[in-house]
């Protein structure tokens, strides 16, 4: 889906960023790696800023400052040599953003951070903009928990109202757990308890919004997870097309309430009874996006850099159905070392994504595989026999 807002006054839209400017990224992890690879394929310069040294991005960018995200006056010196700041991880402290956009654009603004790095902020601000949720309750006392159990029912989920992300942080509640250890294991945190979706299948809208409003969104994705991380994606979904125009509908509406420019991910809930209710919100690419890398027109990272820097947005048309199966470090875990690339890329239309890290942990995105076939059916079950391939204990299992 695609639009130009036909009345927007061009005297108030800034300049484009054009290649050649120097674009400055907070956050050091892959998706600042492939975000760098699609900017410096686009002829701009990108530096880093990393608390820790030898990144995945840093190993791409032009320049890696190794520097904590507290470290205002750093954050300043380094947005003064750049001229315009993106963000690759939401968890930047507000006053990072602040203190680099007193130097130059900061892109989503950190207004956007703010709503979106916090649970309860993002639910509350969903739920005030008439969004679909799932009801859920602010937890900080015990008796809260026990208030939100007996209202809401269980099972439900518990998670913590900041800094959570693939499952951290998460906790499922059943009718026989003990709320007093749940409520424990917050460790004083505010938390938030949600009633539990019992979904058909859970679904992602990438979209990107420029400074003149111009707005487009990827085909939808359908993502299936594993221990609450994302373990394989498909596109197109395979849900209704109307229930896809209602995602990418609704994704629009928070893309405007925000006046988000940039790319901004909606995850979703497709109820047993065809409701759709938003899960979370991204302010930034997402894993669920990668395979637009090897299958669409435009890939997102390349999407979020036009978006930020006011260029024209590309087309998202999917070539072709794609999968992606995720590489966690669990995979060297089991092969007892380096997994077997070779064996993965047999097939031909299997791409190998690696993100540059070292130390392989349980559970740590490591990389990524993507398949493109003539159907979703066919390239979900190439992509999981690539990644099956890569073990040789799973090779002698099939
Ligand atoms: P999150 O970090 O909120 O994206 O949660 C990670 C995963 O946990 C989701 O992708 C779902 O698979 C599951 N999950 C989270 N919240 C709920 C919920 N309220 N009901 C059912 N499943 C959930």
């Amino acid at each position: 889906m695609s639009d130009t807002p036909a009345q927007s006054s061009k005297s108030s839209i800034p300049a484009p960023i054009l290649p050649g400017a120097t674009l400055g990224v907070l956050g050091s992890g892959q998706l600042g790696r492939m975000f760098t690879i699609a900017a410096r394929r686009l002829g701009y310069r990108v530096h880093i800023y990393s608390p820790d040294s030898d990144t995945p991005a840093g190993q791409v960018g032009d320049v890696e400052r190794v520097a904590a995200y507290e470290d205002l006056a750093s954050v300043r010196e380094f947005a003064s040599g750049v001229d315009l700041v993106t963000f690759e991880f939401e968890n930047v402290p507000s006053a990072t953003s602040q203190a680099a956009a007193e130097r130059v654009p900061v892109r989503p603004a950190g207004s956007v951070l703010h709503v979106t790095q916090q649970r309860l902020r993002e639910k509350t601000f969903l739920q005030e903009y008439g969004f679909p949720v799932t009801p859920y309750r602010r937890i900080v006392t015990l008796d809260d928990l026990a208030a939100a159990a007996c209202d809401l029912g269980l099972p439900a989920m518990l998670k913590t109202a900041s800094f959570g992300y693939d499952g951290k942080g998460q906790q499922r509640l059943l009718p026989q757990s003990d709320l007093a250890s749940a409520h424990a294991a917050l460790r004083g945190a505010e938390g938030i308890f949600e009633a539990f979706v019992d979904f058909e299948c859970e679904i992602s809208v990438v979209a990107a919004r420029s400074p003149d409003g111009s707005f487009q969104a990827f085909p939808v994705f359908e993502n299936s997870h594993q221990n609450q991380i994302l373990d394989v994606t498909v596109a197109p979904a395979r849900i209704p097309e109307a229930v896809a125009a209602e995602a990418v509908r609704i994704t629009r509406g928070i893309l405007e309430a925000l006046d988000a420019v940039g790319l901004i991910t909606v995850e979703m809930f497709l109820t047993r009874t065809h409701q759709l209710l938003v899960n979370e919100l991204a302010p930034r690419t997402h894993n669920s996006g990668h395979l637009t890398i090897d299958a669409c027109v435009t890939c997102q990272f390349e999407q979020q850099l036009r978006a930020v820097c006011g260029l024209p947005l590309g087309s998202v048309a999917l070539r072709e159905p794609a999968a992606m199966a995720n590489l966690l470090g669990d995979l060297w875990i089991e092969a007892g070392g380096t997994p077997d690339w070779a064996a993965a890329l047999s097939d031909p239309a299997v791409k190998l994504h690696l993100y540059g890290k070292t130390e392989p942990r349980a559970g740590r995105k490591m990389g990524h595989l993507t398949a493109t076939a003539p159907t979703a059916e066919e390239a979900i079950r190439k992509v999981r026999d690539a990644r099956d391939q890569l073990v040789p204990s799973r090779r002698q299992r099939r």
